[in-house]
């Protein structure tokens, strides 16, 4: 809409007004030529009617002079008597023929008529008041003899109509001729502007139509006698030549205006093209800025926009969920991105049909996903629908065949608007995440002020360990692990330890995980198989025990590395074992299992790590080559107790056996435990009540106590 206003306003309306303007002047360029021409036409006209009065005039002064000018002539008219015959013959039966004029008067100088005739009819009147009272005035303007030749015209109005009428005095040619009479005779010649006449004289000057209306007629040629009286106007039948013009022009204008609207709408229609066309990348560069383009969803652009909007309602309840998947990267690495991006999707059109009804869903970096729930009870569905996504999340993909298993760490956050900005809560959501992921991953943890001290704890403890590990301070603690058959000691576990000498002490389990978080871990990972390895050397043949990151194991080098570690401190691989936990495994067991048969035919052993805390899909472990399960030690405390704890274990010594492992019971705390571990199948015990991590001379006496007699007596 507002595109079509902006075209409409820089396009349409100035093409618009353009052509209007152009089809304006040209139809005003061709009205004015043509109203010209006509204006033109008529004024000449009127000076050609003009002309041809003044011509009838000039025709008549000849006729008088032709006629008056004559021996004969003036014999005649000079006799004392006048001969009406002579001059009936003479000049009345021209004039009844009305070609010259239709009007002979013969009068004397003192106006009185001595022979007249009209239209051929003999005529008795008195002259000047039959021509207007204007004949007087013209015999005074003329000689009053018959020597001296001229004549006088005008044009009077009669009781017979309008007429031109010229006077002239008769005078001999010869000089010698002898007249009767003294006084001067004159000869008045007129003719009528009657129809007939100004048909004729129309005709002779191609005026259409002329005629005399006793009517005045604006523009035409008004017909005035000496005295300046109105007699009447000539009018006519203008020829309009403009119209023709107009009418020659008005075609190939049409044509042209006709020409410039199909440019102009061409021009209209490339616009509008090009137009949308803009528009189109305008709206398409928009959507891009605001989308992500893997999924379709909004990216973080869009969200931090969304979530200012939404806190910037005073007292709306906003709620933010900030989803990481566990896993992601594994999956990626074991198939390839083409096989992640689909899990992407996947995942964002399962989290599309979980969300609450006006929750906004955005994918903000490779793996994250952001939730934004608003209203009064977004609190509580923002829980409930974390809960239903990692519901969602237990299920393995199936992506053309590929399985493909992830959890999420899910970190909430939630405000009433206009207490917080949308970044910061949005911050908060993701301390929440990391806080999720610190314990363990897939789960849930609200935010609350203290996980942002531990958050800054963390940034600490990792600047502590980078420190530790460029010096080779971390520590090595080796706990024993027993045969359940003889109870002596077949193994050590190696377990990393925060330097003891150190300000504060920090768990394994906090800087093992902020290490794997920072990439830490496969430096951290290769100090403690080198430590344990020089400690080894010394033990005989003594299993060691190292755990392993799964991050470890995206190293594709790990085998070769692990192995070149070993061989330098002249250990023979089939003493180490790596423990491995069960959880992460089963994630991927095609892209695990040929690094664990790697590390196998390489001479190392494999352990299923904290064995029933996690996961324990039986399907899986069919796809993993390993050589020991260990027990977690949730399960072996249980024990005495729990009538499932029991269950689980004997379960899992039969599944061991099927599989050609071994059995480890962790966490053995009392005496009563170990008959049960055995008859469950358990192969080897570890627990407080063997002995805890210690130190490797520790370990060291403890070996050679164990190879004192006085030990024998236990067995059994
Ligand atoms: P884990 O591999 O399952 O190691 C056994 C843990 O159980 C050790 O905790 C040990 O002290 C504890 N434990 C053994 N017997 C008993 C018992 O009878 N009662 C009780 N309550 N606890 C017992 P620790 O040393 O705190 O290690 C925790 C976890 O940290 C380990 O669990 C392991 O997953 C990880 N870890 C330790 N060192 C390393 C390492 O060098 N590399 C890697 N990747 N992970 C390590
Ligand atoms: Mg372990
Ligand atoms: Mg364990």
């Amino acid at each position: 809409m507002r595109n079509l206003r902006h075209f409409l306003l820089m396009v349409i309306i100035p093409l618009l007004l353009a052509a209007v303007g152009v089809s304006a002047l040209t139809i005003d360029l061709v009205s004015r030529l043509s109203t010209g021409a006509n204006i033109e036409d008529h004024r000449r006209t009127a000076e050609v009617v003009n002309a041809a009065i003044l011509a009838t005039q000039n025709e008549l002064s000849n006729a008088v002079s032709d006629n008056a000018n004559w021996d004969d002539g003036a014999i005649q008219v000079y006799k004392p008597e006048i001969d009406h015959e002579y001059v009936n013959l003479t000049w009345g039966e021209t004039s009844a023929m009305g070609v010259l004029y239709d009007l002979i008067f013969v009068v004397t100088s003192d106006g009185k008529l001595l022979s007249g005739f009209i239209g051929g009819e003999q005529v008795d009147l008195d002259p000047h008041g039959f021509l207007g009272g204007r004949l007087m005035s013209l015999l005074s303007a003329l000689p009053q003899n018959a020597t001296e030749a001229k004549s006088a015209a005008a044009v009077v109005e009669t009781p017979r109509g309008i007429v031109a009428f010229s006077v002239g005095n008769f005078v001999p040619t010869s000089s010698d001729t002898v007249l009767d009479s003294p006084g001067p005779r004159y000869l008045v010649l007129g003719r009528f502007l009657d129809a007939g006449f100004l048909a004729e004289l129309g005709n002779r000057y191609v005026v259409d139509k002329l005629a005399l209306t006793p009517a005045r007629s604006e523009g035409f040629v008004a017909l005035e006698n000496s005295f300046g009286d109105y007699m009447g106007t000539l009018t006519w039948q203008d020829r309009r030549p403009g119209d023709l013009t107009r009418a020659a022009i008005i075609l190939p204008a049409t044509a042209m205006l006709a020409l410039l609207a199909a440019v102009m709408t061409a021009i209209a229609l490339i616009c509008w093209q090009q137009f949308q066309l803009i528009a189109k990348r305008e709206r398409q560069a928009q959507y891009d800025a605001s989308h992500d383009a893997l999924t379709g969803l909004p990216n973080r652009v869009a969200l931090i926009r969304g979530t200012s909007a939404a806190l910037s309602n005073a007292g709306n309840t906003v709620a933010v969920l900030f989803i990481d998947l566990d896993g992601f990267k594994d999956v990626n690495d074991t198939y390839d991105h083409a096989t992640g991006d689909a899990l992407i999707r996947a995942v964002a059109a399962g989290f599309a049909v979980l969300l609450p009804e006006g929750a906004q869903l955005g994918r903000i970096g490779g793996d994250e996903f952001l939730i934004l729930i608003t209203g009064p009870t977004a609190e509580a569905e923002a829980v409930s629908a974390a809960g239903c996504i990692l519901e969602f999340l237990a299920q393995p993909f199936d992506l053309e065949g590929r399985i493909a298993m992830v959890g999420a760490s899910i970190g909430m956050a939630h405000a009433i608007g206009g207490t917080v900005e949308a970044g910061e809560l949005m911050r908060r959501a993701d301390v929440a995440m990391y806080d999720a992921k610190a314990r363990h991953k897939n789960r849930l943890e609200i935010y609350t002020p203290a996980m942002d001290g531990e958050r800054n704890g963390q940034t600490v403890i990792l600047d502590e360990l980078r420190g530790f590990i460029d010096n080779g301070l971390i520590e090595v603690a080796y706990q024993p692990i027993i045969d359940a058959a003889t109870l002596k000691i077949c193994a050590v576990e190696a377990l990393a330890r925060w330097p003891k000498a150190a300000a504060r002490h920090v768990g394994p389990d906090k800087f093992i995980a902020i290490a794997e978080s920072s990439g830490l871990i496969n430096r951290l990972g290769m100090q403690i198989l080198d430590k344990a390895c020089s400690d080894a050397a010394s033990w005989g043949d003594l299993r060691v025990a190292i755990n392993i990151s799964p991050i470890q194991l995206r190293d594709p080098e790990f085998a070769a590395r692990v192995l070149e570690v070993v061989s330098s401190h002249g250990i023979n691989p089939s003493r180490i074992e790596f423990e491995v936990t069960e959880g992460t495994l089963i994630e991927q067991p095609d892209r695990i299992a040929p690094i664990f048969e790697k590390l196998q035919r390489a001479g190392f052993s494999i352990a299923l790590d904290d064995f029933g805390s996690g996961y324990s899909s039986i399907a899986y472990l069919r796809q993993l080559p390993f050589n020991r399960i260990k027990i977690d030690r949730s399960i072996t405390s249980e024990l005495l107790i729990s009538e499932s704890a029991r269950s689980m274990i004997q379960a899992t010594g039969l599944i061991a056996h099927g599989l050609h492992a071994q059995v480890t019971a962790e966490g053995v705390e009392a005496e009563e435990e170990i008959q049960m571990l055995r008859l469950a199948g358990c192969s080897e015990l570890q627990g407080y009540f063997f002995g805890k991590p210690q130190s490797s001379a520790a370990v060291t006496s403890m070996i050679e106590a164990a190879a004192a007699p006085e030990r024998e007596a236990l067995n059994g």
